[in-house]
């Protein structure tokens, strides 16, 4: 078996252009060198390595790595990365088995679909008959394709995404029971035709959804459900969501599956939304809520999305209250990391605060600081994974705390404040960057959590970008039957 990664997840609209260095920067692991500890998107090479372990296969590992989420990769990037790993994989021939762990949005110059391409490349090198398989996240772009290429395309079904690792053995227990000839897997893919089909699993809706099709699967024939949610960020003609279904043997029954999905989720998918409150009301909201700290993602400005993580607005709103206990962070900003450790902790200083890299971040936010904290390195967790921040600083503006962080990345636990000397349990507002990774850890210490439309950048309304390549029609661009 031959497991390789290659991620991540391009928003066509972000003026940060990806580069080699940027995936080597974020997370580049040569063949044999993987940590134990799985990525979000490489968890096949983890699985395989365990099973492999267990079962006694010969697992050939290729490069993994992946780029925080931003915009167009270069072709360089692309081109070099995509042959180093094809390379690897003509070199491990004959194999039973190719897994790929992709994200599944990734743009790359010249390339609207770079997961299709690899895939149908990968195809070409093994033949017709060794078993190819992929994990994706389910902000993916599930083109034809890249379907095509393959035997079983597995996607993470939680949002916030919890389950990365627990798909990735799925992923590989399909795979060896494909080459041990139990399961012969044909793939059906609905296009639901909307670029609004995202849910998330700890809203009712949602979790009663991906339970009922999980107890679906090893029934009747049903090997995998998957739903590609789709990630409207990225201009190409696949954008949207899209129902994939794995049948044993009888590919009329996986496309008849899929569509019947494909249809209820258009059904709940806007009811299944959470409200979003603007930057004032959610300051008023909390103040009215029972407990601390009442903890908001500023949906718009993950790093996870591929937009900077430098917006000032919701540290503008926290400072016309600098008497509420608040904290935000992280926010994306290495000069004024450099600066703060230049200061030294206890130091005060005048400090220009994010607002450098997108219009629609809010200007740069000047204040008088005082630095409570530094990190060489904050690195907080994310389920089975490790996250860096890169180097980091806290600093105080009356009782508002703000973490800066030089490495670009969403705030998906506690860690981020805690291990940066902020008792969060003192604070009454809490913002975090991150669209809904953050919930899972955060419910554990917050009173409540809560979602913030702070305007942008993130192109969140469909409406209000101007696409290109987007095949039509597509709702809400369009009138679809079945679309709200
Ligand atoms: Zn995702």
């Amino acid at each position: 078996m031959f497991v390789a990664s290659f991620a991540t997840e391009t928003n066509t609209f972000a003026p940060l252009p990806v580069d080699r260095a940027a995936f080597e920067r974020a997370f580049y692991a040569r063949p044999g060198e993987h940590p134990d500890t799985p990525t979000l998107c490489s968890a096949p090479l983890i699985a395989a390595r365990r099973r492999a372990a267990r079962d006694g296969f010969t697992l050939i590992e290729g490069t993994c790595t992946f780029a925080e989420p931003a915009g167009l990769v270069s072709r360089q990037a692309f081109e070099s990365i995509r042959d180093e790993i094809l390379g690897q994989l003509r070199a491990a021939l004959p194999v039973d088995v190719a897994l790929f762990g992709l994200h599944g949005a990734m743009v790359a110059d010249g390339y609207d679909d770079c997961e299709g391409d690899l895939l149908a490349r990968a195809r070409e090198v093994v033949g017709p008959k060794v078993v190819v398989g992929c994990e994706h996240d389910l902000h993916c772009h599930l083109t034809p394709k890249r379907v095509a290429a393959c035997d079983l395309v597995v996607l993470f079904k939680e949002f916030p995404h919890t389950d990365f690792l627990a798909r990735a053995e799925d992923l590989v227990d399909l795979a060896l029971r494909t080459v041990k000839g139990e399961i012969r897997p044909v793939i059906g893919l609905y296009d639901c035709r909307t670029l609004g089909g995202g849910f998330m699993t700890n809203r009712p809706e949602g979790r009663a959804f991906v339970d009922r099709i999980q107890a679906m699967e090893g029934n009747d024939g049903i090997l995998s459900i998957s739903v590609g949610h789709g990630f409207s960020a990225g201009d190409v003609p696949e954008v949207g969501t899209k129902v994939l279904v794995i049948a044993d043997g009888d590919r009329k029954k996986a496309e008849a599956l899929a569509e019947k999905l494909g249809r209820e989720v258009l059904l709940f998918q806007r009811a299944a939304a959470p409200p979003h409150y603007k930057p004032d009301e959610a300051v008023a909201f909390a103040l009215g809520q029972p407990g601390r700290p009442i903890v908001f993602g500023d949906r718009w400005d993950s790093p996870g999305g591929g937009v900077p993580g430098d917006s000032t607005i919701m540290i503008e709103t926290l400072l016309k209250h600098p008497d509420i206990p608040s904290a935000i962070g992280v926010t994306w900003d290495p000069i004024a990391v450099e600066l703060c450790r230049a200061a030294g902790v206890g130091g005060n200083l005048w400090l220009r605060i994010g607002g450098k890299a997108m219009p629609v971040s809010g200007p740069p936010l000047d204040a008088h600081v005082v630095v409570k904290a530094l990190s060489p390195d904050l690195v907080i967790p994310f389920e089975q994974s490790r996250v860096s921040m890169g180097a980091a600083a806290a600093v105080a503006i009356g009782d508002v705390d703000i973490v800066l962080g030089s490495k670009r990345s969403q705030t998906f636990s506690p860690p981020a404040f805690s291990d940066m000397g902020i008792d969060l349990s003192r604070k009454k507002i809490v913002v975090v960057k991150s669209s809904n990774h953050f919930s899972a850890a955060f419910s554990k210490v917050a009173a409540s959590i809560h979602y913030l439309d702070s305007g942008g950048p993130f192109p969140y309304d469909p409406l209000r970008v101007t696409y290109r390549k987007v095949r039509r029609p597509i709702a809400p661009l369009d009138a679809v039957m079945g679309c709200a």
